[in-house]
């Protein structure tokens, strides 16, 4: 045993058998992602070095927590891939693909991405993209059972990583921005069969939701006239956690379906449970307290957030608590088992509120917050003050390590929302939101940062600060360490207590997944999946070099080069093309800014993960209604889009699309700028 244990007696047991293990999501159910390893620490942490390097054929967003249990490693990659690897070396045991069909990638908000799996006893547990959840023998990867989750023919997507509770598999899914209904559920690890499932929001059946008090209770707070088709939202994508002392499961619930208020529930009303934190009885599935982070959420404040449990110092008495830094930018501190609202303060630049009433449990909205008739610049962005990027608690200093994100966005609501069940139902008017988006002066831009968060004397106690608009993954350890890596390529350990940097490695493959650390033979590892993409990565600025994901792990001692990466290319191959009318080219504009831009868009910023078009090949324009109307390219994730848009759209698009390669400081420039997710916040406004 190691020296740290017998100082915290919480952790004995995990120490006694399992502290060389990342056995689950959050290292335990509590989801600190603080590991009580410490043969690497802030004095020895200069000699760590890459020791492995697995690379996964895929240039898609990475955002899997490895899961390591007797010195192997069991990781996903994009496309829900499982990959089980030697942690010590990184050979390949075995590898398994649900063939996730390529069309799927259009139902996918936020890039075909995969959090990870769960791991208990001889099963290894997957969600698939397309709302399939896979159980897999944990030695050699052949199939045990699988089951159909989701309703295939509603856009529903998984992209979370499976918790194990006692004998139960628990699965959400994501899709809100299509339009589906939120839920949950829990599955028998053995078999695969459904035991219950927890709806986040009522359906039109006002009849078939009084039987369920939690669905009557959330009947009430939505109107008749609610916007149904749309699904009401409420995804429980990500965030999971669970006290197995209580038996009490915490659910994160997602926005809401669309986002403007006024459209989807025209008599108002709270909307439960969107934007809330559950606590659920696990063993039959019944909601025990709720507490809702943004009643009537407008901005896509998800409560999807990685949730802590931890035990806090409180006003003289010991309290067991959960905590929470959601979209909304304010960080929660409740107490988990009565729900009570211990503290709830700005971690970032707020605006749409000025404060959350401690005794009533509400945010007070300012009057910037109503975007249903203005545009509006709101903080914090859709992307959240905080996104799925996992943070983490270290017991030893008190401290929450959050990946923040400092923006603000021009909310701005379509007059004429029509639900269609083909694309994306946020309510948002795009190519106006574009054109008229206020001239935010980027004087102080510091879109994200590494933010150190006291809990208890409920402020920041440092932050570093970095330029590029996608976050990374945190991992605390008893060594003294915070580790976090960069879309520029880096991982980097800082010192838990001030934030000092005391080491990094340029690996040249921008990070957005958490570090894990493990111990294989007596010798301790720290591991990371590298690879930028997701909500925010497709828009950054600062990746220089192409994609290809990898693994990377690390120990003191490594000595493994780095893989070496392409620099991204950059060149306009202009094809011939039949000049288009002005008024055809605005109409390419708009068509664009509806189909093609969540992706595609931010093509002078653009990441190199989805191709920016101004640089397609001379092959690519050859073929381009073939790719659009066709499909050919939909095994590599380029849906068909016949459903949506005909010939003459396609050709308005391309025309478009060449002019703007022509003519780089055009509508895709600006769009750069208005929807980039790291709209910078002028410095006047962090004043305060
Ligand atoms: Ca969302």
């Amino acid at each position: 045993m190691h020296r740290y244990c017998p100082l915290l007696l919480f952790l004995l047991v995990t120490c006694a058998w399992a502290a060389d293990d990342w056995s689950r999501h959050g290292f335990d159910a509590a989801e600190q992602r603080f590991s009580p390893l410490d043969d690497i620490h802030t004095g020895n942490v200069q000699r760590l070095g890459l020791t492995w390097a697995f690379p996964t054929g895929n240039t898609r967003g990475m955002e899997a927590t490895p899961i390591v249990v007797d010195g192997v490693m069991y990781v996903t990659t994009a496309w829900s891939r499982v990959y089980a690897l030697d942690a010590a070396t990184g050979r390949t045991l075995w590898h398994f693909d649900p063939m996730v069909a390529g069309e799927k990638g259009r139902d996918a908000c936020c890039d075909v991405v995969n959090r990870g799996v769960a791991v208990n006893g001889e099963q290894v547990f997957l969600g698939a993209l397309d709302g399939r959840l896979i159980a897999l023998n944990r030695r050699t990867g052949a199939v045990n059972w699988s089951v159909q989750t989701t309703n295939t023919n509603k856009p529903y997507t998984i992209t979370g990583a499976p918790r194990v509770v006692r004998n139960m598999v628990i699965i959400g899914n994501g899709g809100a921005e299509f339009g589906v209904r939120g839920y949950f559920g829990a599955y028998e690890a053995a078999t695969g069969k459904l035991l219950w499932r927890f709806y986040t929001v009522p359906s039109e059946d006002r009849q078939a939701d009084a039987a369920q008090p939690s669905l009557a209770q959330a009947r009430a707070t939505w109107p008749d006239d609610a916007l149904w088709e749309s699904g009401l939202g409420g995804t429980v994508w990500d965030a999971f956690a669970y006290d197995a002392e209580s038996n009490i499961l915490y659910a994160g619930v997602g926005n809401a379906s669309q986002y403007n208020r006024a459209v989807r529930s025209p008599g108002g009303g709270d909307n439960l449970y969107v934007a809330s934190i559950l606590a659920i009885d696990p063993s039959t599935g019944r909601l025990l307290w709720h507490y809702q982070t943004t009643p009537a959420d407008s901005w896509d404040y998800t409560a999807t957030q990685h949730m802590i449990l931890a035990e806090l110092g409180w006003l003289g008495e010991r309290r067991k608590v959960l905590m929470q830094a959601p979209k909304n930018g304010f960080f929660y501190v409740l107490d988990r088992i009565t729900g009570e609202l211990l503290a709830a303060d700005k971690y970032v630049h707020v605006n749409w509120a000025s404060h959350v009433d401690l005794e009533t449990g509400r945010p007070v909205e300012t009057e910037i917050a109503d975007w249903s008739s203005t545009q509006r610049m709101i903080s914090p962005a859709i992307v959240g003050g905080h996104n799925w990027h996992p943070m983490a608690f270290s017991p030893l200093t008190g401290l929450v390590y959050i990946p923040t994100i400092h923006t603000t966005y021009p909310f701005t609501a379509d007059p004429n929302f029509r639900f269609d069940p083909r694309t994306m139902n946020t309510g948002e008017d795009f190519p106006r939101m574009v054109r008229e988006v206020p001239a935010v002066v980027p004087r102080f831009c510091s879109p994200t940062r590494l933010t150190a968060w006291d809990p208890k004397a409920r402020r920041v106690r440092w932050e570093v600060p970095f330029t590029s608009g996608v976050s990374a993954g945190v991992l605390a350890t008893a060594g003294g360490l915070v580790f976090q890596g960069t879309t520029e390529g880096e991982l980097v350990a800082y010192s838990a207590d001030e934030g000092e940097r005391l080491w990094g490695q340029d690996v040249s493959v921008g990070i957005m997944a958490p570090p894990v650390t493990y111990r294989v033979a007596g010798e301790q590892y720290v591991a990371v999946v590298a690879g930028i993409g997701g909500s925010q990565g497709g828009h950054n600025t600062v990746m220089r070099n192409e994609n290809p994901g990898h693994v990377f792990a690390f120990k003191l001692g490594g000595s493994a080069t780095p893989p070496a990466t392409r620099p991204r290319a950059r060149q306009v191959q202009t094809p011939d093309f039949e000049a288009l009318s002005e008024t055809e080219l605005t109409r390419g504009e708009t068509l664009y800014a509806q189909h093609c831009l969540r992706c595609h868009g931010l093509s002078a910023q653009s990441s190199g993960l989805y191709p920016d078009l101004r640089y397609s090949a001379a092959e690519v324009h050859a073929i381009w209604p073939q790719i659009v109307l066709d499909g050919v390219f939909a095994a590599r994730g380029m849906a068909s889009f016949a459903d949506s848009l005909d010939a003459r759209d396609v050709r308005a698009i391309h025309g478009y699309v060449i002019r703007e390669a022509v003519r780089t400081q055009g509508f895709m420039h600006r769009a750069a700028q208005a929807i980039g997710n790291s709209v910078c916040i002028p410095a006047e406004w962090l004043a305060d």
